[in-house]
């Protein structure tokens, strides 16, 4: 399928779910996922109407924003990978949203290392909504202490919660336990807007569950090598 039309499958489902869900159409952003395809994909998905670009591997999407740098003002580049302290900052500079960190001395380094002249960086806590050992990400309960810590850093903009939840039988309960989550901490005081939740294989479950932003890669540039 080209990626128009696979673009417009996509935002047919994501507005289908919100429906479904009885929530308003617009309620959903569709962040498109183009980790391992060209440069020259993000070029024919932007033609098709994409802004939102999700990045996993901090040197491929600074590769990728160094060849389009004709269309950087109207791209926003999101990292969804993991991101060590030591990479702060590249991306502090070149990138719009981090969905990734976990930790307050990553926070820290992004505040410092984000140029003056750019807007605050836009923030997502990573959390680990499975609870398996071997995933990244804060857990529950860990959540309002660092939440409380990145939204006081100056050049960051914390702007709510991103998850992976586990395929399987699970996997709905993990989707509505980050909509609780999510409610609950902005029922804190914390004025969040986004919980980034939902890839091409379960963004109806994450919709259902209060998603505002789905991550969607293989459903719109087709499978990966
Ligand atoms: C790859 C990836 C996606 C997109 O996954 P698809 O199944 O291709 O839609 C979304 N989020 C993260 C964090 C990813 O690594």
């Amino acid at each position: 399928m080209a990626i128009y039309e696979a673009l417009q499958a996509t935002k047919n489902r994501i507005t289908a779910a919100c429906v479904s869900a009885g929530r308003p159409a617009d309620a959903v952003q569709l962040l498109t996922v183009s980790k391992t395809f060209p440069a020259a994909a993000v070029r024919e998905a932007h033609a098709a109407g994409a802004r939102a670009f999700g990045e996993n591997y901090v040197q491929e999407g600074l590769a990728k924003i160094g060849e389009l740098i004709d269309l950087r003002p109207q791209l926003e580049w999101h990292l969804i990978g993991p991101l060590q302290s030591n990479k702060t900052r590249p991306v502090a500079e070149q990138f719009d949203w981090v969905h990734t960190v976990d930790r307050l001395k990553v926070a820290q380094r992004l505040s410092e290392q984000r140029p003056a002249d750019l807007p605050p960086l836009n923030i997502c806590l990573q959390i680990n909504i499975s609870g398996e050992a071997s995933k990244s990400g804060l857990l529950p309960a860990e959540v309002p202490a660092l939440a409380a810590q990145v939204a006081a850093l100056p050049r960051l903009r914390l702007r709510g919660l991103m998850a992976i939840p586990e395929p399987g039988p699970g996997a709905l309960a993990q989707h509505q336990a980050m909509g609780a989550l999510f409610a609950q901490l902005q029922a804190s005081g914390l004025p969040l807007d986004t919980l980034s939740l939902g890839m091409s294989a379960d963004l109806e479950a994450a919709i259902a569950a209060g998603s505002t932003m789905v991550r969607v890669g293989s459903a719109i540039f087709g499978a990966r090598a």
